[in-house]
């Protein structure tokens, strides 16, 4: 059996030095085996030859076959283009190029008959067809005949002729050297059981496929094999991980966690918040390490749950630590917390960057005697010099800050690994989630407390100040507060702070009577702290902010945030920016800010922040807008998203029913020794030499 992965590409018939370079730099194609797996991004059908008569205006390709009946120029300059009369004797269409007419014109002879293929266009009372393809009638093969597979490739390919055509021609040459079949990678029991097409088949179908019929079985079977070897990857290392670590078992809901739900709870806990503590509750008296994922939009209730899960642990003798991103963030937790437990007789502790000395050393010393029973703070909780007595709870806020290495640096606070509990009000589509973290499960809370109002939205256009401003003076009238941030990317900086400096100018000019505080993330911490507490403490009626404030930051009074150049903000940012706001009982606005000239994807955007507030729907269109390389948190989680066929976005139904398969393997071959499952364990382990991302999932 012969192994194209030793073999370069330029080798191939038609490929040769020049072009393996560009096949090599554009595409990182360097052996006949990634060749093989670049795949068609579609596919057009030319089963089917028109009369010219039948064309309506409405068809997308068509293909005609007749003959070319004379040549002529028009135009001048830009418009300088070369016509071909073509008839096939029901009518007459024109052939259009402003590109390599002396080309064009070499190759293509009057009264000759050729099939051409391209997309039909009125024009002066006639179809044209512009830059159409053209194969002389004897020169069809059959595969042209039936789907055509369409290559994507870049403009560099262009210019040196590599386009889609010389692809398929490439592939081609390629599958006629395939003349036996190619190692299976999925085991026979897999392929029986789920009817799948074999590989060598659904390689020749994926890219010259016989009909439709085949074209989606071959679609099928790679999709399945791409997930499927994630997912069993991501199985795979949750399975080894257990197996090494046994978790602590919380048997017991005891005093304290009673205590406080029958007396210190201030409200009804929701019917998600319920059913979430269930689910925790659950997974800590299993034995196995907790790993849980608690996904739920902002103000919906998190904290109260990270709170009462903490209590679980401390009714079973051990403590529980909250780290949240920043330093604001844990001075909040750390309040709310306390005003929470008053009464309690629980010592709860905050450790960050600025808790230093005496101070300090009481609280490492208190973890040790196991005093101290709750420990909330920043990364400070990861540093070395911070040991439990016996840490059996950890709660992470706000996880797109954090990457996985440092999840796994709180495993070495005790003998072992506490239990995880991952809060993130990045709502995560589930599909998504599920490649992401494949060991983690996930619990969502989704619903709002009981008597918020709906945060508005409304986009307004910036030439608007005069209008956007009478609206924000009336709700200072009423005594609230209003953010207004400015976007903040990097590679344009300086021009952002500028943005910022004269928005704030703007605002201190417009309102010359309110206090305006002022943070970026160019300000030393302190600076920022001082104008963060400025706002918190009502001083300062308005903020104009950079979005440092994106995260968390609980101020119940603002009921407005205004979004400055909100086109340059991706969906699930602005969502987060908007969960400022609505925090407290008051109607609470959220205004988007642009120029008048929207590009189309940033008026959808716009129109969804609009309509909806669920953040669940903004991520599910957040992942269909921008692909899944692009969303935040995922670029941090170590998961490559070089899928090549499958979409997460498109075939969550088919990544579901993988993930139960690879689970079956798993659970059955929990050592991966199974005789029946060689095919796949070697498969893994080639792909994990291949895919250096996928070494580091943990
Ligand atoms: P999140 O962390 O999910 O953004 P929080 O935990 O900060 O949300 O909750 C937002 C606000 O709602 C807090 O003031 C909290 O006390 C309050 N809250 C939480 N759960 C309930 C509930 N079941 N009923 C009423 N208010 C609640
Ligand atoms: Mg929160």
């Amino acid at each position: 059996m012969f192994d194209l992965t030793t073999r370069d590409i330029k080798f191939l018939t038609g490929v040769g030095p020049q072009r393996a370079a560009l096949l090599n730099k554009e595409l990182d194609i360097r052996s006949m085996h990634d060749l093989l797996y670049y795949f068609p991004y579609k596919y057009v059908d030319r089963s089917r030859i028109y009369a010219i008569r039948e064309i309506d205006g409405t068809m997308p390709y068509i293909q005609l076959k007749g003959e070319i009946r004379g040549f002529e120029l028009a135009g001048e300059g830009r418009q300088r283009r070369l016509i071909a009369h073509f008839g096939d004797g029901t009518g007459i269409v024109d052939l259009v190029w402003f590109q390599g007419i002396k080309y064009v014109t070499g190759k293509y002879k009057v009264h000759k008959e050729y099939v051409v293929f391209g997309k039909p266009a009125p024009f002066n009372g006639r179809f044209n067809i512009a830059h159409p393809d053209i194969d002389e009638v004897t020169e069809l093969k059959p595969s042209t005949m039936g789907l055509q597979p369409y290559y994507n490739t870049t403009e560099r390919m262009k210019r040196g002729f590599l386009n889609s055509r010389a692809i398929e021609r490439m592939m081609e040459n390629l599958l006629k050297q395939v003349t036996e079949p190619l190692t299976e990678t999925l085991s026979p029991a897999i392929l029986a059981t789920h009817h799948l097409m074999p590989l060598t088949d659904a390689l020749r179908n994926i890219h010259f496929p016989a009909n439709a019929e085949l074209l989606r079985k071959a679609q099928y079977r790679l999709k399945f094999e791409e997930l499927f070897y994630v997912q069993l990857n991501i199985l795979r290392y949750a399975k080894d991980r257990q197996r090494r670590y046994r978790g602590y078992v919380f048997s017991r809901v005891g005093d304290i966690f009673n205590t406080f739900y029958a007396s210190h709870l201030p409200f009804e806990l929701t019917n998600a918040q319920k059913r979430v503590l269930k689910e925790i509750r659950r997974d800590v008296g299993s034995g196995r390490q907790m790993n849980r994922l608690l996904q739920g939009d902002v103000g919906s209730g998190k904290t109260l749950v990270a709170l009462m899960s903490m209590l679980m642990a401390l009714d079973n003798g051990f403590q529980a630590c909250l780290m949240a991103p920043t330093e604001i963030l844990a001075n909040q937790h750390y309040d709310t917390i306390l005003h929470f437990l008053e009464g309690m007789n629980i010592r709860v502790e905050l450790l960050t960057g600025s808790v230093k000395g005496k101070r300090r050393e009481a609280i490492l010393e208190g973890l040790l005697t196991g005093d101290v029973r709750i420990l909330i703070g920043t990364h400070a909780l990861i540093e070395d010099t911070v040991n439990f007595a016996s840490l059996g709870l950890a709660v992470i806020d706000e996880q797109h800050r954090f990457g996985v290495e440092q999840r796994a640096r709180l495993w070495t606070k005790s003998e072992r690994p506490p239990h995880v509990l991952v809060m993130t009000a990045t709502p995560i589509p589930r599909t998504l989630a599920m490649t992401l973290y494949g060991d983690l499960d996930v619990s969502v809370i989704d619903e709002l407390p009981p008597g918020r109002k709906p945060i508005a939205t409304i986009h307004q256009f910036d030439n608007r100040r005069e209008s956007l401003y009478r609206s924000l003076r009336k709700q200072i009238d009423l005594g609230r507060q209003v953010y207004i941030v400015y976007p903040l990317i990097q590679e344009s900086e300086k021009i952002d702070l500028k943005n910022v400096e004269e928005g704030y100018e703007r605002i201190c000019a417009a309102f010359p009577d309110c206090a305006v505080c002022k943070v970026h993330g160019r300000m030393k911490p302190a600076e920022k702290d001082a104008q963060m507490q400025r706002f918190v403490s009502g001083e300062a009626k308005i903020m104009v902010a950079t979005t440092v404030i994106e995260v968390g930051v609980n101020v119940p009074n603002a009921s407005v945030m205004v979004i400055e150049n909100a086109e340059r903000f991706g969906l699930s940012q602005l969502h987060q920016l908007r969960g400022r706001v609505g925090r407290g009982a008051e109607q609470s606005y959220c205004i988007l800010v642009t120029g008048y000239k929207l590009a189309e994807d940033t008026r959808k955007r716009l129109e969804i922040m609009v309509r909806t507030n669920d953040g669940f729907e903004i991520a599910e269109a957040d992942l269909k807008l921008r692909g899944p390389g692009d969303l935040e948190g995922t670029q941090q989680s170590g998961v490559a998203f070089d899928l090549k066929i499958a979409d997460i976005a498109r075939d969550g139904q088919l990544l579901q029913y993988v993930r139960e398969v690879a689970r079956q393997v798993v659970d059955a071959d929990p050592e991966g020794v199974l005789p029946e499952n060689e095919i796949l364990w070697r498969q893994l382990k080639a792909l994990r030499k291949t895919n250096v991302n996928w070494a580091a999932i943990s």
